[in-house]
């Protein structure tokens, strides 16, 4: 096993952390490190792990105490913590004692790609994984899309079942119905009996007397659907939405396969995305700017808005319209994000002759000599300290 970091090291939480604290640190790596969010790494599949040893024993008041105490040698863990290492979780495990520290998802990034546990063996079609291409006004509103999805569906000459008509099944001659096979074998602690499951009806108890001549028995062909699927309002690049129950039919009528939705989001023109917040970079004309005034700005819903330019406006300056930036995605966040404007000011690069007179009038005017009292400030501080 590899060496343990310490639990409150690993969440990058305080040795006082309140339990709340505890909580929302453990989802946050968890949610990083999701298998959902990295299929087939196996770095994030064990950092993901270790964060879950971790809250396991920080979330329990008890098990927190002597941890404080103790450290990994505690006493009523026979051979401490160590027993309880990474090695020890399987990601069932973790979703099943931890699922409710990501709960009322409404079906966004569910883990349910993980059910068939402890009842006897179910078959599974397996997950599809497709792309989904947003734009920034879809992100803003949320949205259905369609996908003509090539996938296993279910056969409808035995409706799934794998029988031809009035065949039927019969008991599993080699499990007797079981769907387990029982093993005796020696080992050095004496009999012991292992359990497995039955080979030849893959633990469904019974076997296809007559196997259907379109699907070959196993109740599935491959097929085409069109899935429509509903985005949330506010997901963002990386995002998994996950569709339970459309990916692959599942032979013999078993529980569907899901479609994992991966999000990336098309590049905008005129808005940065900035988490909940969108810029809006505002290029203003001087006068404007010297005098203040109104000018219209684009939303990320497509309207305009008409917002107020304050006379003397500098360049650099930050406006905020509250709420008019994304939504959180359920359960990830907070309200709606804001439409920030940096403003910058625009110097034409060419001038006609009158223009020229004009700025050359004002040059000559103290008031637009940059900040006079600034620089006068700064000298006078400089003088009164070497006097
Ligand atoms: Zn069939
Ligand atoms: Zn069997």
């Amino acid at each position: 096993m590899a060496e343990k970091r310490d639990y409150y090291e690993v969440l990058g939480v305080s040795k006082n952390a309140t339990e709340d604290e505890i909580k929302k640190a453990y989802r946050k790596i968890a949610i990083q490190y999701h298998p959902d969010r990295n299929p087939g790494d196996k770095e994030a599949e064990e950092k993901f792990k270790e964060a879950a040893v971790a809250y396991s024993v920080l979330s329990d008041k008890q098990k927190r105490q002597q941890y404080d105490q103790f450290g990994f040698d505690g006493p009523n863990f026979g051979g401490g913590f160590g027993g309880f290492g990474a090695g020890g979780f399987s990601m069932d495990d973790i979703f099943s004692m931890f699922g409710d520290v990501f709960g009322g998802h409404g079906g966004f990034g569910g883990f349910n790609g993980f059910g068939g546990r402890g009842q006897r063996a179910q078959y599974r079609g397996t997950d599809l994984r497709l792309k989904v291409r947003l734009s920034l006004q879809e992100i803003a509103t949320g949205v259905t899309k369609k996908f003509k999805v090539k996938k296993d569906v279910t056969c409808s000459h035995c409706h799934g079942s794998g029988a031809e008509a009035g065949s039927g099944s019969e008991t599993c001659p080699t499990c007797h119905g079981q769907g387990v096979v029982v093993k005796t074998v020696r080992t050095m602690l004496g009999m012991m009996q292992t359990q497995s499951e039955c080979p030849t009806c893959h633990g469904e108890g019974t076997v296809i007397k007559n196997k259907c001549r379109e699907c070959g028995g196993t109740g599935v062909v491959r097929g085409e659907e069109v899935v429509e699927i509903n985005i949330p309002a506010g997901v963002a690049e990386g995002m998994v939405v996950n569709v339970g129950g459309k990916g692959n039919a599942a032979p013999h009528n078993g529980i569907n396969g899901n479609i994992q939705v991966y999000v990336e989001e098309e590049q905008n023109d005129t808005f940065v995305r900035d988490g909940q917040d969108v810029i809006y970079n505002l290029l203003l004309d001087f006068p404007t700017a010297a005098l203040g005034g109104e000018v219209e700005i684009p939303t990320i819903e497509g309207t305009k808005v008409k917002i107020k330019i304050e006379s003397g406006t500098q360049p650099g300056k930050t406006l905020r319209l509250r709420g008019k930036g994304l939504p959180a995605v359920q359960g990830y966040g907070v309200g709606t994000g804001d439409l920030v404007v940096n403003i910058s000011v625009y110097v034409p690069k060419e001038l006609s002759r009158s223009e020229k007179e004009m700025l050359q009038k004002l040059r000559e005017s103290d008031n637009f000599k940059g900040d006079p009292s600034t620089k006068q400030s700064i000298f006078d501080k400089f003088k009164n300290y070497f006097s």
